[in-house]
C-alpha cells in the first residue's frame, strides 16, 4: 500500500504538534518539536507571521488528522464519506472509524511503537483478531474483537522492545490489554473524549463540506 516515505518529524513542525509518527522517540526530549518548533523550510518562518485564511486552517487540520492516522489523501477521503453516510456526528464518526483501525488499535495496545510499525508488523501476519490471522491494517474491530500477537512472534524483538516501552502509557478505557498474554480486548466503540488525538474535527468536515 502506498504511503509516505519522507522524514515523519518533518510533518510534525509542519503541523506545529507532536503527531507520535517515531515511535518512543515522540516520548522524549529528542522530539524534534521540542528542539525546533517552527516550521521545516528555509522561508516559513517568514510564511508563519502570515495571516491564514479559514480555508487555509480547515486544510492544516486536515492534514494534521490525516498525518497522524499515515493515510494517503485518498484512502483518507474514503472515510471521510463513509462516516458522511453514516449516522451520527460526521466529525466523531470520522475519528471513530480511524481509531477502530487495527493499526491504530495495535498501537494503542502498546504492541507496536508507532501506527507506522504496526502498519508493518498487521502486514507481515504478525497479529491475529479473534484468533484468526489478520494481514490488512486497515481491518476495523470491533467491540468483543481480541487483538494478538500470534504466537510464534511474541519474541519478535520490536514486539517485546514495544510492549516494555508501553508500560507506562496510558490506554484508553475502550481498551483493555494483558501484556504478559500479549493480547487485547475491544471492550466499546470509542467515545469521543476517549480519543486523545488532538484535532478539531469540526474543521475537517467544514474542508470537506465546501
Ligand atoms: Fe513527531 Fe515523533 Fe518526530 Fe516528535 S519525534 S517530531 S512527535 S515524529
Amino acid at each position: 500500500m502506498a504511503r509516505y516515505r519522507g522524514a515523519v518529524c518533518r510533518l510534525c513542525r509542519r503541523e506545529g504538534v507532536r503527531l507520535y509518527l517515531k515511535g518512543e522517540r515522540c516520548f522524549s526530549a529528542k522530539c524534534a518539536i521540542e528542539k525546533r518548533p517552527y516550521p521545516p523550510g528555509d522561508h516559513a518562518q517568514r510564511r508563519m507571521r502570515r495571516r491564514t485564511s479559514d480555508y487555509g486552517i480547515q486544510l492544516r487540520e486536515k492534514q494534521k488528522l490525516r498525518r497522524i492516522y499515515g493515510l494517503l489523501e485518498r484512502q483518507f477521503r474514503r472515510y471521510f464519506a463513509e462516516a458522511a453516510r453514516s449516522p451520527g456526528v460526521t466529525g466523531e464518526v470520522l475519528l471513530r472509524l480511524l481509531e477502530r483501525r487495527l493499526d491504530s488499535v495495535v498501537w494503542r495496545l502498546g504492541f507496536a511503537s508507532s501506527r507506522t510499525q504496526a502498519r508493518e508488523l498487521i502486514s507481515h501476519r504478525h497479529f491475529t483478531v479473534n484468533d484468526r490471522s489478520v494481514d490488512i491494517p486497515s481491518f476495523q474491530v470491533r467491540p468483543g474483537d481480541t487483538v494478538a500477537v500470534h504466537e510464534s512472534s511474541r519474541a519478535l524483538p520490536p514486539v517485546v522492545a514495544a510492549v516494555a516501552a508501553a508500560g507506562g502509557r496510558r490506554l484508553p478505557s475502550w481498551l483493555q490489554v494483558e501484556a504478559d498474554a500479549m493480547r487485547g480486548t475491544v471492550v466499546s466503540l470509542p467515545a469521543r473524549d476517549e480519543i486523545d488525538t488532538q484535532v478539531q474535527e469540526e474543521l475537517v468536515v467544514e474542508y470537506y463540506s465546501r
